[in-house]
C-alpha cells in the first residue's frame, strides 16, 4: 500500500543526489535553506555577539537570541530556559556535573541509553542503576516503578532509541520520576527531528537535543532546563560572556542562560540551526513523523520478507530500523551496501550495554529522515539480497 500522504523534499537536499543515505540517526544532511542560512550569516553578516557596539554586532545578537526562542519554541519552552551547548552530549554532562544531589546518589537510565546519557552520570560520581527492557525493545516503565527509589536524584530515558526506535510514554516516565521526588531528563536526540515535543504536555524537568541531527550543523545543541533549577545550578566553565563581576578575590555570575554559555558562542550555528527548524517547522513535525513511520512499516515488510534477516525493535519504530543479516558481520554487510550505493551505520551505536541486551556485538541500522523514500528501501533490500550472494 503507497501512502499518499509522503513528503516530496529530496531535491532541496544536494549532497543525497545518486546516494540512498540511511543513516540520518547519526546525522541528518543539510537542505539546502540551512546550508544557504550559514553560507550567508558568514558571507554577509558576520560578527560577534553580546559585546559589540557596532549595528552588525547588534543585529547578529538579536538573531543569536532569535535562534534561541526559536529552539525553545519548538519543544514548547521558554528562552530562558534554553541553554545553547555544543550538542546532546555536552547538555547531559551540563547537568550532570552541575545538579545538586540534594544526598540523592543514583540515576536510573534504561538498558537502551546511548553511552552520553550513562558515562556523564559515572564521572560525575552517580551509581547508575539500568530499567530492562521489555520484550520488543520499548523501556519497560513498570519496572522502572519498582526500581526507583527514593535514593534516585534524576530518571534519565531517551525519547527516542538510536539503536531501535522505541518510542517513550515520556509523559509516563515524568510522573513515575516525580511520584519518588526525582527528577527526568529526557534524551531528545533522536525524538526532536521525528516527533512533536512539548516538554509541558510531558512534565520534563530537562531535555536536550543535538542540531546536526535536527537538519542544523554541528557544534551547536540545547538544553532546555525548568527555570528553577538552572538557577540552583552552579556555572560549569568559566570565561567571558557569563560573569557578572569579576575581582581577583571572586566573580559573580550572570543568570542562566548566560550563566552556563562561557565563550564566544557557536554564533553561526545558532543560525543556522534556526533555519533548520524553521524548515521542519514548515514541513511540520506531525508530517515527518507519518513519513518516517510509513517508511518504516515499509522497511520492516521488506526485511521480513528477505529470508535470514533478523530486524530489531518495536513495529512502530520512529525512523530507525536495526537488523543483522544472520551470520554476516554487519560492518560486512555495511560494506557491501556502500558498494551499491547504500549507507548505513553498523556498529554498536553507542549502546553497548544495549548490544548486550541483545545478545549481539553489533547492528546493522538503516534510518530514515524527511527526504527518504521508497527507493532507498529497495536499494536496501537490493544491496542485501547482494550480501547474501556473497556470504552463501
Ligand atoms: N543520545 C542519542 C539517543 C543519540 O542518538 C546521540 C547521537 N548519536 C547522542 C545522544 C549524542 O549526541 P551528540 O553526539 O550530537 O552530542
Amino acid at each position: 500500500i503507497r501512502i499518499n500522504s509522503r513528503l516530496d523534499v529530496r531535491s532541496q537536499f544536494p549532497a543525497i543526489e545518486n546516494w540512498h543515505y540511511l543513516d540520518s540517526a547519526a546525522t541528518a544532511q543539510k537542505p539546502q535553506a540551512v546550508i544557504d542560512a550559514i553560507t550567508n550569516a558568514y558571507a554577509c553578516d558576520y560578527a560577534t555577539v553580546h559585546r559589540g557596539v557596532y549595528q552588525r554586532s547588534s543585529e547578529m545578537t538579536v538573531r543569536y537570541e532569535a535562534a534561541r526562542a526559536a529552539a525553545a519554541t519548538l519543544i514548547g519552552g521558554a528562552p530562558n530556559e534554553l541553554i545553547f551547548t555544543r550538542g546532546a552530549t555536552e547538555a547531559i554532562n551540563l547537568v550532570a556535573r552541575t545538579l545538586p544531589k540534594n544526598g540523592r546518589n543514583r540515576v536510573l537510565v534504561s538498558q537502551l541509553e546511548h553511552h552520553s546519557n550513562i558515562v556523564p552520570w559515572q564521572l560525575a560520581g552517580f551509581e547508575v542503576d539500568a530499567v530492562p527492557l521489555t520484550s520488543d525493545g520499548q523501556i519497560d516503565l513498570d519496572a522502572a516503578e519498582v526500581m526507583l527509589t527514593e535514593e534516585h536524584r534524576i530518571v534519565g530515558f531517551a525519547h527516542v532509541s538510536n539503536v531501535l526506535g522505541s518510542i517513550l510514554d515520556a509523559k509516563r516516565a515524568a510522573d513515575i520520576a516525580h511520584s519518588k521526588g526525582a527528577l527526568l531528563l529526557i534524551d531528545g536526540c533522536q525524538a526532536v527531528p521525528r516527533v512533536n515535543v512539548n516538554i509541558g504536555n510531558i512534565g520534563a524537568d530537562f531535555y536536550a537535543f543535538s542540531g546536526h541531527k535536527l537538519y542544523g550543523p554541528t557544534g551547536i545543541g540545547c538544553l532546555w532546563g525548568r527555570s528553577d533549577l538552572l538557577q540552583q545550578m552552579p556555572p560549569w566553565q568559566g570565561g567571558g560572556a557569563m560573569i557578572d563581576e569579576v575581582r581577583f578575590e571572586r566573580s559573580t555570575f550572570l543568570n542562566p542562560p548566560a550563566r552556563f554559555e562561557a565563550g564566544t558562542p557557536h554564533i553561526v550555528g545558532a543560525v543556522g540551526l534556526h533555519a533548520a527548524i524553521d524548515w521542519v517547522q514548515n514541513l511540520s513535525l506531525d508530517a515527518i513523523h507519518a513519513h518516517e513511520a510509513a517508511l518504516v512499516a515499509e522497511a520492516r515488510d521488506a526485511l521480513r520478507r528477505v529470508d535470514g534477516v533478523t530486524i530489531y525493535g518495536p513495529e512502530d519504530s520512529a525512523g530507525i530500523v536495526s537488523f543483522n543479516v544472520n551470520g554476516v558481520h554487519p560492518h560486512d554487510t555495511a560494506t557491501i551496501l556502500d558498494d551499491a550505493g547504500v549507507a548505513v551505520r553498523a556498529g554498536h551505536h553507542c549502546a553497548q550495554p544495549l548490544m548486550r541486551v541483545l545478545g549481539v556485538q553489533a547492528t546493522a541500522r538503516a534510518s530514515f529522515a524527511a527526504h527518504s523514500d521508497t527507493s532507498d528501501i529497495e536499494a536496501l533490500v537490493r544491496g542485501i539480497e547482494q550480501v547474501k550472494r556473497v556470504f552463501a
